[in-house]
């Protein structure tokens, strides 16, 4: 498979996925023809409810749940957002919820705005290789624990974790427990089916769907207050009249998803290891951010030490390469990611942290030319910038 835009390598597919062909050819008529609102009472819009109903059910196959638990929504930070405000309005009595240090800023801002209105919040830490250690969030939990939100697997590192034994915890205490599973879904398999998972979220554009739809899974009988509130959509649970075109194209890419799980594990897993392998044995000073074993088989972060992470994007980016830092410009100096900064990660090594996420649109050819391209670019921007060097020792 290769993605349709020639002269790019595109190895940043954590951050978005280009749109799957077979997405958009059943996007297609419902920019054209087939326009009616679901929600009317003739055929013409009547059908189009059929259309969601079966992009419902294709979602639900993906995650092991029935239709009815499925809510669609704008995005992830939608899901995420709905799920916890949705909780702690529904259990006003609890002031306190759990989460990680490393969440996406779409928990964790949410987790500070509730923090700034009068709910406790236990932020989990993280080992040196980002790892979460379970009894930790059992100490945590308490009798007013209204909720615990844990990301199945971490967008910058890939980290997988432990939630279905944490969440088995969660419920014993009587907690909501929610998933961001934006980053899992179509990487690792997911079966909700019997889990003690309450809710999970997961994004459209992650999974070679466009940009601008999300899904949240409400298991039955759990607690829930709309985020969104307005017309009867989604059975009361998300107002506003449905994104027809992009729910049909969530419904097929996570059929699409399902499909190809097992290639993630195989070919897209290969890819990876690949890459890595010839980049940590042939560019010094080179090593890897996160956990050796238990991760996504899409994801490799790789620390070049005394090189500034933005500078190697930039001369990948000549050569037509997408990836990703994990440093972020803030207000004029080099931040590095919270994510690495909560696993401890050296000043040093955090800043020339780079993270490449394949899809199964890339191929090995694409693996070989990134180590071609970066063992000369780093070598180059080290002779360039021997201060960094000398603020490391300082
Ligand atoms: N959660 C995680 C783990 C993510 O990686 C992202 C996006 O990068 C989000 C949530 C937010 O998703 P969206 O971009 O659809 O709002």
């Amino acid at each position: 498979m290769r993605s349709d835009v020639k002269n790019v390598i595109y190895v940043d597919n954590n951050a978005t996925t280009c749109v799957a062909p077979e997405v958009r050819d059943v996007i297609q008529p419902y920019l054209g023809e087939k326009y009616g609102n679901p929600s009317s009472m003739y055929t013409f819009g009547g059908k189009i409810s059929k259309d969601i109903d079966h992009a419902r059910q294709q979602v639900a196959n993906l995650l092991g749940c029935s239709a009815q638990e499925i809510v669609f929504t704008s995005c992830g930070t939608e899901s995420d957002n709905a799920a916890i405000r949705g909780t702690i309005e529904s259990y006003p009595e609890k002031k306190h919820i759990i989460t990680t240090r490393v969440e996406h800023p779409a928990v964790l801002n949410v987790a500070k705005y509730v923090e700034l209105r009068g709910w406790e919040v236990t932020y989990l830490d993280l080992d040196s290789s980002g790892r979460l250690d379970p009894e930790q969030l059992f100490k945590s939990l308490r009798k007013d624990t209204a909720l615990v939100s844990i990301m199945w697997a971490n967008n910058e590192i890939g980290n997988i974790f432990p939630v279905l034994e944490m969440g088995k915890v969660v419920k014993e205490n009587g907690s909501v427990f929610h998933v961001d599973a934006v980053q899992a879904a179509g990487k690792i398999p997911i079966n909700v089916k019997g889990s003690p998972i309450d809710l999970l979220s997961i994004s459209g554009h992650k999974i070679h769907a466009p940009k601008g739809i999300g899904v949240l899974y409400v298991k039955r009988g759990t607690k829930f207050r709309p985020l969104m509130i307005g017309g009867h959509q989604e059975h009361g649970r998300r107002g506003g009249t449905e994104n027809v075109p992009y729910i049909a194209g969530i419904g097929e890419a996570c059929r699409l998803a399902m499909e190809n799980l097992d290639h993630e594990d195989t070919v897209v897993r290969k890819m990876r290891d690949h890459l890595e392998k010839r980049i940590l044995e042939e560019v010094p000073s080179a090593s890897l951010n996160g956990d050796p074993e238990n991760r996504l088989p899409n994801t490799t972060n790789i620390s070049f030490e005394f090189v500034e992470g933005e500078a190697i994007l930039l001369m990948l980016d000549r050569k037509g390469i997408c990836a990703s830092s994990g440093s972020a410009c803030t207000s004029g100096s080099l931040e590095p990611s919270h994510v690495l900064r909560a696993m401890g990660v050296p000043f040093t090594k955090a800043h020339g942290s780079t993270r490449f996420s394949m899809s199964r649109y890339n191929n090995m050819e694409e693996m070989d030319t990134i180590v071609e391209v970066i063992k000369p670019a780093i070598a180059r921007l080290r002779e360039m910038s021997p201060g960094v060097e000398q603020m490391a020792k300082a």
